[in-house]
């Protein structure tokens, strides 16, 4: 087997203590199995990237010895890939033009009787799936995957086990392109995992759920599905995910190895010998749990 893996930062702010966990196992990962590791800055919901940011976790991944063996992929200069697979799937009859407005769309599911738990999503009601009038004359606004009326994708996650879900009824066709003209990330991910050959994903636990919709994408455009690992996150003090939206604070990086340690410990992994940085990678290599199970 050729390992291939990543770590695939937004650049909304530059690495905190959660992200700095996922950053590691995905190393570990591909050290741990002889492979290739490479770094991919997903900078493609622009509003929300923060200038600068990519060259500082760059920066803060170097410090914790962390280096990647290929030149680092920026989304950004990457349009033309997403624009490829999004006319091919279009043109294989997969991707619609929607014209709904977000108020549209909730109209939509009320009249079907879908009522809006706090904070849950709704599915999309598949107001302008073509079958169904398509765009009936308004302008399109945002691309869509059609999911077909069952999509229900099986899948085993390496620590989580086996996971399943029906993208239909739980998400809906999947936006690929956004009404406001940007790439959906849904889409970025899946073409350039294909693109760098990604065989191995590790990441954080709160993008499991974006799995099914990955591989249902995944079998629309044709290319391999990854071996995926998702990795604890670290919690905030009120019990959410830690995020730069609940003030994650920057790592502090003035000792390296102290908040590698850390990290480690969310893994799950014991304490480790080694006082120098070398040292202490080298032995957490050797003592990466998730090893046997790649698939
Ligand atoms: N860019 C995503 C994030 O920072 C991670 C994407 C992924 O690993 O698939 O949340």
């Amino acid at each position: 087997m050729s390992y291939r893996g990543r770590f695939a930062p937004s650049p909304t702010g530059v690495l905190h203590a959660g992200s700095l966990v996922a950053a590691l196992a995905s190393w570990l990962d591909a050290r741990a199995h002889g492979g290739v590791w490479l770094l991919r800055i997903e900078d493609v919901d622009t509003p929300r990237c923060v200038p600068g940011a990519d060259h500082e976790i760059l920066r803060q991944l170097a410090v914790c010895g962390l280096h990647a063996d290929e030149p680092p992929v920026w989304q950004s200069a990457r349009a033309a890939h997403y624009q490829q697979a999004l006319d091919a799937l279009a043109a294989a009859g997969r991707a619609y033009p929607c014209a709904c407005s977000r108020k549209d769309i909730e109209a939509a599911q009320a009249a079907a009787g879908l009522l809006r738990e706090r904070h849950a999503e709704l599915p999309y009601p598949g107001t302008c799936r073509p079958e169904r009038g398509g765009l009936a004359g308004r302008p399109g606004r945002a691309w869509r995957l059609h999911t077909g009326d069952a999509a229900r994708i099986d899948w085993t996650d390496r620590r989580l086990g086996a996971q399943q879900q029906d993208v239909a009824s739980a998400v809906g066709d999947v936006v690929l392109r956004r009404a406001d003209g940007l790439w959906a990330y849904q889409l970025a991910v899946v073409v350039d995992d294909a693109a760098q050959g990604i065989t191995h994903v590790v990441r954080g636990e709160d993008l499991a759920d974006n799995t099914p919709r990955q591989i249902l994408l995944q079998r629309a455009l044709g290319v391999p599905t990854p071996a995926y690992l998702h990795t604890p996150l670290v919690l905030a003090a009120d019990g959410c995910k830690l995020s730069k939206q609940n003030g994650a604070a920057p790592l502090d990086l003035s000792d390296p190895l102290a908040a590698l340690r850390a990290a480690a410990s969310v893994l799950g992994l014991p304490p480790l010998p080694g006082s120098a940085l070398p040292d202490w990678l080298a032995s957490a290599v050797a003592a990466w749990p998730w090893r046997a199970s790649v698939a």
